[in-house]
């Protein structure tokens, strides 16, 4: 069985012995080749100059950390003329020269890097007995090679805040691959131009429906087909749908109580009950809406000189949205209390109060 064990090592080493110790275990190792190669010239030599002891991290055993102990050898180089005249001898399949780690324990711990990150990929890494300091994760992951990404065919662009209500920029993500390809500092469409001709091949281009990216687009990839992204159109949809409703507010409201009423089932009740007033309460909602009405004819004189909502927001004290859903439903809202009682109880009333005279009280019989 040790025998199937020390041959799942490494094919270059012979592993001599196995010191199982309170925190690791460590396996003292020769390498099983009797010559080497100079790496200067490629000369083949067996002629050792000296001995040291290496020492290599290596995958975990039994939850255990691994170390193995290298009986390692200098060469002398047999070509008088080649510069290097004394080399370490090389187990390209074990570990690099150098390398404190075996080539496959750097791999587990590189995937637990591009997963986690440096930190916390570190404090995994040490629970799974290949320690990794933080920094030498991201060493690792900065050294690692990529693939250079395909070409994007099809890309989404919009805005996004480097601080949200201050300062945009732009995201250009690959839609086919779900990836992030850029970000760029601001939402003009110079840049966003620039960006598409450096990047040709782009067949289709998502973005919302404002014309800064439209200009950009049709700039920088003018064969390319624009088309609204979904999240937009449900946007516009949504605002288009408050715009209509707003300016029909008494009708859909009447719908609404007529529905109420033909619900409860009785087409004289009062879908608004009558609510207790007083002369100091009604003074009070009475400035309440005025004070509504100067600040919606604010907005409409701002609207006017041509700020956005997101512009009037901060110079009235309100929220975009709230200065958004005034102007779609063109003017400000009537606030009114909500019914003291529930109609849509009434039809009901008197049976589930017998239910509950019966003991019936957990809704399932
Ligand atoms: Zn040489």
């Amino acid at each position: 069985m040790l025998h199937a064990f020390r041959s799942l090592v490494s094919p270059e080493l012979s592993i001599v012995q196995i010191l199982p110790q309170a925190d690791k275990v460590v396996l003292v190792a020769r390498p099983k080749a009797t010559e080497s190669c100079c790496p200067s010239c490629g000369c083949r030599t067996g002629r050792v100059h000296s001995h040291y002891m290496r020492r290599v991290a290596d995958l975990p055993w039994q939850g255990r950390v691994v170390e193995i102990r290298l009986h390692a050898r200098r060469f002398r180089c047999p070509d008088p003329q080649c510069r290097q005249r004394i080399f370490t001898e090389r187990l390209p399949e074990t570990v690099q020269p150098k390398a404190r780690r075996t080539a496959r324990l750097g791999e587990s711990q590189l995937v637990i890097g591009f997963a986690v990150g440096g930190e916390s990929g570190s404090r995994l890494s040490r629970k799974l007995a290949m320690p990794v300091s933080g920094d030498t994760l991201l060493r690792m992951i900065r050294a690692a090679g990529f693939d250079p990404p395909d070409a994007p065919r099809v890309v989404g662009i919009d805005d996004w805040a480097w601080r949200k209500g201050q300062r945009y920029g732009t995201i250009i993500c690959d839609l086919e691959r779900n990836r992030v390809l850029d970000l760029l500092p601001d939402r003009n469409a110079h840049t966003v131009a620039s960006w598409l001709k450096r990047h040709p091949g782009i067949e289709v281009i998502a973005r919302d429906r404002a014309g800064v990216y439209a200009d950009g687009a049709r700039r920088g990839a003018p064969d390319a087909t624009q088309v609204a992204d979904r999240w937009h159109l449900l946007q516009n949809l949504g605002e288009a749908l408050r715009l209509a409703l707003g300016r029909h507010r008494k009708a859909v409201s009447a719908a609404g109580k007529a529905m109420m009423a033909e619900m409860s089932g009785d087409d004289d009740a009062n879908p608004e009950p009558s609510v207790e007033t007083s002369p100091k309460l009604d003074g009070l909602r009475r400035s309440r809406r005025n004070q509504r009405s100067e600040l919606y004819a604010e907005v409409l004189d701002l609207r006017t000189t041509g700020m956005s909502p997101r512009q009037i927001a901060p110079r009235t004290g309100m929220s975009v949205r709230t200065v958004e859903r005034w102007l779609a439903a063109g003017g400000e809202p009537e606030h009114r209390r909500p019914p003291a009682r529930s109609v849509l109880m009434d039809p009901f009333q008197e049976y589930l109060e017998g239910r509950w005279q019966e003991g019936q009280r957990n809704g399932l019989h």
